[in-house]
């Protein structure tokens, strides 16, 4: 995050006289106690100070990376996730093609009753099966799809990062977010992350448009 040139004078000043109450700094500026309770809101929200009630504010002593590195990690798979897209393993690979165009996703789930993952089937496996064959409606989904217990997953508490290094390990688009069945066999899908959603996050981060 960037700071103002104020902010940038108070952080010196604390970090040379801390603790320090904002009345002092507001004497140093020659300002008001008012007209510097903003920037002393952000400063100690954004973790650069921390303040103590009747001591004052003190340097947290970490820098910017090391703040956002701590934000980074809050970033959680619950509040970032996406709808599901799913089909099933019956499903021919040519409704799999129509199902991606009509919901615009690259990766489709694919589950059993319940919503129990069996498998994960990607833009290239379609592709892959479509080389040399005519009858793409022949063709079910089940016979080419990635099998568990082969599918790299995530789960609601893991955090965004997490997730994304095992995108980036495993080298794929998607992850399904999942979480224990209820009838105790297999995982149930309830989200999807994608190189998408951390792009996003990613833009939201660096104060870009939310979208
Ligand atoms: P694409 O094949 O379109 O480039 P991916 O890189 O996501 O898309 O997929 C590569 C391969 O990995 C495919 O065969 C796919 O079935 C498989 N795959 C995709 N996502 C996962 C996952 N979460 N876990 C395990 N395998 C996956």
């Amino acid at each position: 995050m960037e700071l103002s040139k104020r902010q940038e004078t108070i952080l010196r000043i604390v970090k040379d006289e801390g603790p320090i109450t904002g009345e002092q700094i507001a004497e140093k500026l020659n300002l008001t106690r008012a007209t510097l309770r903003p920037d002393l809101a952000i400063l100690t929200m954004s973790g650069f100070l921390d303040a103590r009630p009747r001591v004052g504010y003190f340097y947290s002593g970490k820098t910017g990376n090391q703040l956002l590195g701590e934000h980074l990690r809050k970033l959680s798979v619950k509040e970032y996730k996406s709808v599901p897209v799913v089909c099933q393993e019956e499903t021919s690979v040519y409704d799999a093609i129509c199902t991606m165009f009509l919901e615009d996703v690259g990766t489709l789930f694919v589950v059993r009753e319940g919503g129990i993952l069996t498998g994960v089937v990607s833009r290239k496996d379609l592709l892959k099966s479509s080389m040399g064959t005519r009858d793409l409606s022949s063709i079910p989904v089940g016979v080419i799809m990635t099998r568990m217990p082969n599918i790299v997953s995530c789960e609601l508490d893991e955090s965004l990062l997490e997730a994304a290094s095992k995108l980036i390990r495993n080298q794929v688009d998607a992850l399904p977010v999942v979480k224990d069945a209820e009838s105790g066999d297999g995982v149930e899908v309830v989200g999807r992350i994608t190189k998408t959603t951390i792009t996003k996050a990613f833009v939201e981060l660096g104060g870009g448009e939310a979208v």
